[in-house]
């Protein structure tokens, strides 16, 4: 009998997840919300569970009681829950070990141990991790911040201990507003993650973001399989990382690499994780936080290692012991990812809700696409923007640039705004070329003015539809039916200019 996966998550990741558990023989069952009914997902799936949000409080990815019921009603084995929602949520955990059901990520503990980022960090200190200056524990009140600050030094980024996906952060750069900040930033993590307690770093002003990916099993084996830079952020979030890291020498790789190892062992760690460093102008890198799940980033390194890393995290859940060694791992190349986002990067980023009229991807042997979407499908505003993911893979960072670049031209989609102009305006950008940008890049560098003019296309597409309209009724008078076919815009356009 075939062993079955249920997949607590949707879009890109579900399909992805899916291909795994088909590759390993297991039969993959998904949720179906009615918040978006005929997402691609379920057309890959073997069994769909009807997860009728409407008659629930809370959206079924969020709802770790009712998919717990669910999986013993439909026989799940296994539960891989992808990345964001309760991924790294350690009742969730908890609650399929303690229904039988193999959850797909390290133990509960760890995951509840590594959510609190000042528990994490007082773990990485005893395997002899750097960390970047600031409180050690937990600061309780905008008085103790106030004084902890001023000892450290502004500014200082407010963080809290258990916050995710960017939130819960500031940035304090002088002492009047620290205990205004404090407040806020407190208040917002007490509502997001139900826990308020703040802790306190200093902030260094143009680091990068470099994290290395980890694999361990149940058996005491653990690798690392490289780094990926992920300084390109807005907002505390990332939009387009690569592997390797252009920063990151040899020497380091080999240092940071180890460090992280030598933390997953001190700890019993086993499935993917991912060491988060900061590296500094000056050479430095502090160990940041752990992510205990799958990333979104993940192919850019399974591209330049060769390694299935959900495949990894399926086998290890299943006890196998990981059959790949340190000295196997090579780094081949270099692979850039591009978030796809329905964001219109013109106007400050702001959603974009709405059908996909069509969408065309690139295709090219180096050239590997995440989506959870096809031509047709509809943008809503219950989930994350994030639609896919270009992931580009070249000999060396000049030959991944320019293909991704070739790549992005020829990605289309007509009906929403998207990130991919903005990614494009990164990759020529010359900070990104000399491999220099940093975290502050979006903030000081970018500016809409460097987008190539999206918008003048799309109204001489119209026009050139308008055009054609008319043209083609008058030709053929039997034929009064003109039906919009957007597709063909591409081609009137085209024809506007002869
Ligand atoms: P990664 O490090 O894998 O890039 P992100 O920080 O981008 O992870 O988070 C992955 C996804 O999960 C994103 O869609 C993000 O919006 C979502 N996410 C992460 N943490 C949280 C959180 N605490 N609450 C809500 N969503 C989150
Ligand atoms: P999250 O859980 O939201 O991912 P992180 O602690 O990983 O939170 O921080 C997210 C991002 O915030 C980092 O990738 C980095 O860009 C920025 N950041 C975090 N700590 C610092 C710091 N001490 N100085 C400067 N930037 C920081
Ligand atoms: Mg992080």
């Amino acid at each position: 009998m075939k062993k079955r996966l249920l997949i607590a998550n949707r879009s890109e990741i579900a399909i992805r997840i899916i291909r795994s558990a088909h590759k390993l023989g297991l039969l993959a069952v998904v949720f179906q919300s009615d918040k978006e009914p005929d997402a691609l997902y379920l057309k890959y799936a073997d069994e769909i569970i009807p997860a009728r949000d409407a008659a629930n409080d809370k959206p079924i990815f969020l709802d770790a009681e009712r998919i717990v019921k669910f999986a013993l009603e439909h026989n799940i084995d296994l539960i891989h829950p992808g990345y964001g929602f309760l991924s790294e949520n350690p009742d969730f955990a908890a609650l399929c070990v303690a229904n039988d059901i193999n959850f797909i990520g390290p133990s509960p503990e760890l995951i509840r141990d590594m959510g609190l980022k000042t528990v994490a960090k007082s773990m990485a200190i005893k395997a002899g991790l750097p960390l970047v200056p600031g409180s050690d524990g937990p600061v309780t009140d905008a008085k103790s911040a106030k004084e902890y600050a001023d000892k450290i030094g502004y500014p200082v980024i407010l963080k809290a201990s258990a916050g995710g996906g960017g939130r819960g952060m500031r940035i304090v750069e002088k002492p009047e507003t620290i205990e205004r900040n404090f407040k806020s930033a407190s208040d917002e993590a007490l509502s997001a993650f139900g826990n308020g307690d703040m802790f306190i770093e200093k902030y260094l002003q143009n680091p990068k973001h470099i994290e290395f990916q980890i694999m361990g099993d149940k058996h005491g084996n653990v690798i690392h399989l490289g780094e990926r830079e992920c300084s390109l952020q807005r907002k505390h979030q990332k939009i387009l990382e690569e592997a390797p890291s252009a920063s990151v020498s040899a020497t380091m790789r080999q240092e940071m690499g180890d460090m992280a190892v030598r933390f997953a062992k001190s700890i019993g760690y086993y499935s993917a994780g991912t060491i988060e460093y900061i590296l500094d102008e000056d050479g430095s890198f502090y160990f940041m936080e752990m992510n205990t799940r799958i990333q979104v980033e993940h192919p850019v390194t399974e591209m330049i290692t060769g390694v299935d890393l959900v495949d990894w995290q399926i086998k290890v859940a299943l006890g196998e012991k990981l059959t790949i060694k340190q000295e196997d791992i090579k780094i081949n190349g270099w692979a850039i990812e591009c978030r796809v986002n329905t964001e219109d990067p013109q106007n400050r980023f702001s959603p974009q809700t709405g059908f996909i009229d069509r969408i065309h991807f690139p295709l090219s042997e180096n050239i590997r696409i995440e989506t959870g979407v096809v031509s047709g499908s509809v943008v809503t505003p219950y989930f994350d923007s994030m639609i896919a993911k270009i992931i580009v893979h070249g000999k060396d960072r000049a030959d991944v640039i320019e293909k991704t670049l070739f790549a992005l031209y020829e990605f289309s989609l007509i009906g929403l705004k998207t990130t991919v102009p903005f990614c494009r305006a990164v990759l020529n950008h010359s900070e990104f070329l000399s491999a220099k940008y940093t975290t502050r890049w979006v903030d000081q560098v970018y500016d809409p003015e460097m987008l190539e003019n999206e918008e003048d296309e799309m109204i001489g597409a119209l026009a050139a539809t308008i055009m054609y309209a008319s043209e083609y009724l008058q030709l053929s008078s039997d034929t009064p039916t003109y039906k919009s076919d957007s597709l063909n815009v591409w081609v009137l356009n085209k024809r506007l200019n002869y």
